[in-house]
């Protein structure tokens, strides 16, 4: 019997603006389920996208996860110094014939509509690279139970405009650091059994995933940077991480501590995957817990 692989967690924020309380609990999950493992924990910041990053955005990211004692292991990986590995990875899959060049625009191809290879480009024609994607691929999400795959379509892995996409550099990079565990978000459930399959053509093992309920305004719509969400106020961590440990359905909330490390400590040592759903194995409702 072989053991499995040593746990090597990560929280992947972009920086199109400062941290928010919807990603912080992001980081808080990934982190607090790497510690109670005696995993390892590492920051990667996606800046692929240069249009739409702000200025100063990551710095300021990384000095919000310190003030609230989020200490990741080794340096950050920049994803804007990684273009040669994904220019690697591309290459792979050109030669094992899974990539082709793409001209369909989003207005022919329709909502979840997918190419197919069935377009021809004509010479000339700005064309993205996309990868054949089987789906249909099922798999046991640790937070969620088991998961029926997503049929996503033939994912983007470079952009019309050359940039690279997340949807490649995100599978590239996972396998770079060998990421045991992914915690994230539900936003990127749907994607994530075209990342498997990605793995698996670029020849890496997948690392396991778990998919962390979201945080929605009352409306219902994510809380993100781009629906106006507030930056954290790095002067009151402690009261942000009461917040997102109540969020995240820890016990250690309530707990008394006078400092930031006294109440990761003990968040560490209790933490829980299992309260994130309730008795039915349903994702916990989302509500507003936006700490005032
Ligand atoms: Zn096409």
């Amino acid at each position: 019997m072989t053991a499995p692989p040593p746990y090597r967690g990560r929280f992947a924020p972009s920086p199109t603006g400062p941290l928010h309380f919807g990603s912080l609990i992001a980081a808080v999950g990934s982190y607090l389920d790497a510690r109670h493992r005696h995993g390892r924990w590492f920051v990667r910041m996606e800046d692929l996208d240069p249009p739409r990053e702000m200025p100063g955005a990551a710095d300021r990211i990384l000095r919000s996860l310190e003030a609230h004692g989020l200490t990741w292991d080794d340096s950050v990986l920049y994803q804007s110094q990684r273009h040669e590995a994904y220019a690697a990875a591309l290459d792979t899959l050109k030669k094992s014939g899974s990539l082709f060049c793409c001209s369909c625009t989003r207005a022919v191809l329709g909502p979840g509509g997918h190419c197919g290879r069935r377009c021809s480009p004509k010479p000339g024609e700005a064309t993205s690279e996309r990868v054949v994607v089987a789906g249909g691929g099922t798999f046991d999400d640790f937070i969620l139970g088991p998961q029926e795959g997503a049929n996503a379509g033939d994912a983007v892995l470079r952009r019309k405009d050359g940039l690279f996409a997340y949807a490649l550099a995100v599978v590239v990079d996972d396998a770079y650091q060998a990421i045991s565990h992914v915690l994230r978000g539900q936003d990127l459930l749907g994607e994530t059994s075209g990342q498997i399959e990605l793995f698996e053509r670029l020849n890496q093992t997948p690392p396991g995933y778990g998919h962390l309920p979201l945080l929605c305004d009352r409306r219902g719509h994510k809380l993100s940077k781009q629906t106006g969400a507030r930056a954290l106020d790095d002067h009151q961590p402690l009261a942000n991480l009461r917040s997102a440990l109540h969020y995240l359905g820890q016990g250690a909330a309530q707990a008394e501590a006078g400092s930031v490390e006294e109440l990761l400590a003990i968040a560490i040592a209790h933490w829980q995957r299992q309260p994130l759903i309730d008795n039915a194995g349903r994702p916990l409702p989302h509500h507003d817990g936006i700490p005032r």
